[in-house]
């Protein structure tokens, strides 16, 4: 194929739809008929990225290989479409006025004022372009974040507007993504919503060539029919989006609705097989017909919003799948463990992981929580701040180090066990600043986690500024908890285990950003095989 085609995602009536899922979905249906795909998120917010954002606010913050912090939709691509995202996968406004402005300062626009259009909309639409024509992709799935009417996704809207008449009509497809509630005094599926978000994409000059409705009931051909003639689509292509119990059917219930087909006929009658799905078909046989069952505590400080650990969430998933098992996980605020509380709220899990996380609030009822998996032989997984509150708690109550603590929560403390890096010591901006994106490291061969590896040069991604200060190493080595895995160019420790305790694993590194349906990650799947044991 010459060029890539562009498929652009907008959403309507209300947000928290699905167009992430729905975008990973046709992502993996054209992917899996063997096409080269990516998917994009525009995000209309002024944050330059979302790394300085509480998870609160967005949920989750995924990190990618280069070392970009981006939006958790990000995430789904890739746990779907089993392929790494980029920084060029994930643009937000801020970072399109940076740009611009850097630009202006640099006097690159000689002399002009500089405006929404033509300036903004030609930097987004080069944002998206470079992604296609970059990685030498056939089809780019791009999702606009918001919904349409927003101020803030007014010049995105424009962009692709005017990307139509650029590429031309057969290059770019418009899918829309839209809400059809049901009124249950009336027992009716109501359609209004949708005609008039359609409405609002027609008065910015869009005309949707594919309608995806949520819906909670199933839709008549009535209905279809309605929306169809109302809103001026094929009576094909409207695709019904009903809730399903896993966002992993999603891709199934595309297909049945033909969603890929109706898309590559609309995007001129592109060739291809039948979509290999066996695999994907596979795992979702797996999650749903589970044989064992197991209970995890995620002990963390976000535990309000599920979001917040998204990845995590989902890599328990797959690793569930992999070891035929329903994992139940039960989510304990960090803040509210307490020495009183403690044996009863963990006394009915099999597993215990201890969340990533920043600053103060909630860190005791970690270290509670690390020292309560260890003295009780309970599997324990500790990610990132995870690890470091373990090596806190070893510190204190193995080493015999009264008021060892990370310099994060306790600068003055007489035992730094985890600290900052020399590098990191003079920086004083938040933005992009930690040790970000994937870096190797070296497994050894002798311990726990080589098992689950299976092999000795790995790669993950990391988030972090504090590491664990290895001048304790030797000490923390002959009480028993050693370094099993090293940075081969750093030597800064990543991975920690005690061997003889059941399961007891933590990571400086963020495991979870590299789970997928495909490749689940093999320390999440050793941990969960670990508490069936
Ligand atoms: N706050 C810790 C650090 O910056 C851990 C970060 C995390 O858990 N991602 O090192």
């Amino acid at each position: 194929m010459s060029s890539t085609k562009y498929i652009f995602v907008t959403g309507g009536v209300t947000s928290s739809l699905g167009k992430g899922i729905i975008s990973a979905s046709l992502g993996k249906l054209l992917q899996a008929r063997g096409f080269r795909v990516s998917i994009q998120k525009l995000d209309p917010y002024i944050n330059v990225d979302p790394g300085t954002l509480n998870p609160y606010e967005h949920g989750e913050c995924f990190v990618t290989n280069d070392g970009a912090e981006t939006d958790l939709d990000l995430g789904h691509y890739e746990r779907f479409l089993n392929m790494p995202t980029s920084q060029e996968n994930n643009i937000t406004t801020g970072r399109i006025y940076q740009s611009v402005i850097n630009k202006e300062r640099r006097g690159d626009y000689l002399g002009k004022t500089v405006q929404v259009i033509p300036h903004i909309t030609d930097e987004i639409k080069r944002c998206i372009l470079l992604l296609g024509t970059k990685q030498k992709l056939d089809i780019v799935i791009t999702e606009i974040g918001g919904t349409v009417g927003d101020i803030e996704s007014l010049p995105y809207i424009e962009a692709v507007r005017q990307l139509k008449w650029e590429l031309g009509p057969t290059n770019v497809l418009y899918i829309h993504l839209t809400l059809v509630p049901y009124l249950a005094a009336t027992g009716e599926l109501k359609t209004k919503p949708t005609q008039h978000s359609v409405k609002v994409l027609l008065e910015n000059g869009i005309q949707p060539d594919v309608l995806v409705l949520r819906t909670e009931h199933e839709l008549t051909d009535d209905i279809r029919r309605k929306v169809a003639l109302f809103c001026n689509v094929e009576f094909e292509s409207v695709v019904q989006s009903i809730d399903v119990s896993t966002i992993y059917e999603v891709p199934i219930l595309m297909q049945k609705e033909k969603l890929d087909v109706t898309v590559l006929r609309k995007l001129g009658n592109l060739k291809s097989e039948a979509p290999e799905l066996e695999p994907w078909k596979n795992f979702l046989k797996r999650l749903k017909n589970p044989k064992h069952k197991t209970r995890v505590a995620l002990v963390g400080k976000y535990v309000e919003l599920a979001d917040s650990y998204k990845s995590i969430n989902e890599a328990i998933k797959h690793a569930g799948a992999v070891n035929e098992c329903s994992v139940e996980v039960k989510y304990i605020h960090s803040e509210i463990l307490d020495e009183n509380n403690i044996s009863e709220l963990l006394s009915d899990v099999q597993g215990i992981l201890v969340a990533p996380g920043f600053g103060e609030r909630g860190i005791e009822g970690k270290i509670l929580a690390a020292g309560y998996a260890r003295l009780n032989n309970i599997p324990f997984f500790g990610i990132c701040l995870g690890l470091q509150l373990a090596v806190v708690e070893f510190a204190r109550n193995v080493l015999g180090l009264k008021g060892a603590h990370s310099t994060e929560m306790q600068p003055k403390t007489p035992f730094p066990v985890i600290d900052l890096m020399e590098e990191q010591k003079g920086i004083t901006e938040k933005g992009g600043t930690m040790r970000l994106g994937a870096y190797p490291c070296m497994v050894k061969k002798n311990s726990v986690i080589y098992k689950a590896y299976r092999k000795e040069n790995i790669e993950e991604r990391h988030r972090h500024r504090y590491e664990f200060n290895d001048k304790y190493l030797e000490a923390f080595e002959s009480a028993g908890m050693k370094a099993v895995g090293i940075n081969p160019d750093t030597c800064l420790v990543e991975i920690m285990e005690i061997p003889s305790h059941k399961w007891f694993v933590g990571v400086q590194f963020h495991p979870e950003y590299r789970s997928t349906v495909l490749e689940p990650h093999p320390l999440f799947v050793d941990f969960i095989k670990a508490t069936l044991a």
